[in-house]
């Protein structure tokens, strides 16, 4: 479970503007990764905040996750996308909001530091690629939410590899050009060439290595999916795409969602449909009929007289809404079995109750038709 972005700036829900970004400042600068080198959970933290921050300080982002928590960005579908699914990495978060901390340090800001030009001041981190994996999901298992096992192959950090500083550019993955122009010295900074931008080169490569000193190994990744997803959301496991050379940062596993077709229910939205067949006589008698659902069985009373078409609606006996507030419902379409062959007998039954008054169809309003009733359905 992701958490909460109040916690983690150490905040209440009705913070201010004002208190929001001090929090952060104070966060920022506790896990800054100069006052913390190599320290991963420090950097966790780092990024959390940073993650925290770009939502709570934006007023449109912070009402959607108000209303929907971390849902609201999570998915691509249901709001829209244009999310900030989480997991910023460190260039954004320099680029973002060094101005607010770059102060507490000699970098940041700018200020006075002599090479690198003003470009953040920090180095750059290469970011592995993503990788992409489908998951077939059956209704049952997005009702109830569910942990998949998924054996991916991606690409680490070979056993024995080493890197050292790229000389070229000294590690500062820029290369800086000083230029005499027209109206002046000009100052140019190009990524460098020989790291890419890394600051660090292979140095030791162990066999099977490639030229990254990665090689590609299978891992079993958890997947948590929570109740509620739709065909074609992505969900996203952070760190689990493929690993960056160096000191760089693995890239994430995206997952698209899939949904199996279910054998006697259908979805729609959170709701589900369910066709129910009874006969001529339970129709007549009414009934009591147990139907599969998602969660488990359901029983239902039928009346007697019920008619063909009808449909009882089971509230909350859908699929929960993925953003945690209730559930969709079941709803039941009575359908009346016509006997398509009749004995003698049977024949001269219905001959006979062909004349009989209460026989004839006598619809009332309140017995409304199709069409009010996919009306109502959908209202
Ligand atoms: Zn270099």
């Amino acid at each position: 479970m992701k958490q909460d972005y109040y916690e983690i700036l150490g905040i209440s829900k009705g913070a201010s503007a004002a208190e929001i970004k001090k929090a952060y400042r104070k966060k920022a600068i506790q896990y800054h990764p100069d006052k913390n080198p190599d320290d991963k959970e420090a950097e966790e933290m780092f990024k959390k905040a940073a993650e925290a921050y770009e939502v709570l300080s934006d007023d449109n982002k912070k009402a959607r996750y108000d209303q929907y928590g971390h849902a609201a960005f999570e998915n691509g579908g249901g709001f829209g996308g244009g999310g900030f699914g989480g997991g910023m990495n460190m260039d954004d978060i320099f680029s973002q909001f060094g101005d607010i901390f770059g102060g507490a340090f000699g970098g940041g800001g700018g200020g006075f530091s002599g090479f690198g030009g003003g470009g953040g001041g920090r180095q750059r981190r290469v970011k592995g690629s993503n990788l992409r994996i489908r998951v077939k999901l059956t209704l049952e298992e997005i009702a109830n939410g569910v942990e998949k096992k998924v054996k991916v192959r991606r690409k680490v950090q070979a056993a024995g590899v080493s890197y050292k500083t790229c000389e070229t550019c000294n590690g500062s993955g820029q290369m800086t050009r000083i230029t005499n122009t027209i109206l002046g010295r000009m100052q140019t900074s190009t990524t460098c060439s020989t790291c890419g931008g890394a600051g660090q080169v292979i140095d030791k490569r162990p066999a099977g290595a490639d030229g990254q000193g990665l090689k590609v190994a299978e891992e079993t990744v958890a997947i948590k999916i929570p109740a509620g997803v739709v065909e074609g959301m992505q969900l996203k496991v952070s760190g689990k795409g493929n690993e960056a050379p160096g000191n760089g940062i693995a890239g994430d596993l995206l997952v698209a969602i899939e949904e199996k077709e279910h054998d006697f229910l259908k979805r729609e939205g959170d709701n589900l449909h369910y066709d129910l067949y009874i006969s001529f006589s339970e129709a007549a008698l009414g009934s009591s009929k147990e139907i599969d659902t998602v969660t488990g069985k359901v029983r239902i009373k039928i009346d007697s007289g019920v008619q063909s078409g009808k449909i009882l609606r089971l509230r909350g006996k859908g699929i929960p809404s993925i953003n945690g507030y209730g559930k969709g419902d079941l709803l039941v379409h009575i359908n009346v079995w016509t006997p398509k062959t009749l004995t003698k007998e049977q024949r001269s039954f219905f001959e006979k109750m062909a004349e009989e008054e209460n026989f004839i169809p006598n619809p009332e309003k309140s017995d409304k038709s199709f069409f009010e009733k996919v009306k109502d359905m959908f209202s």
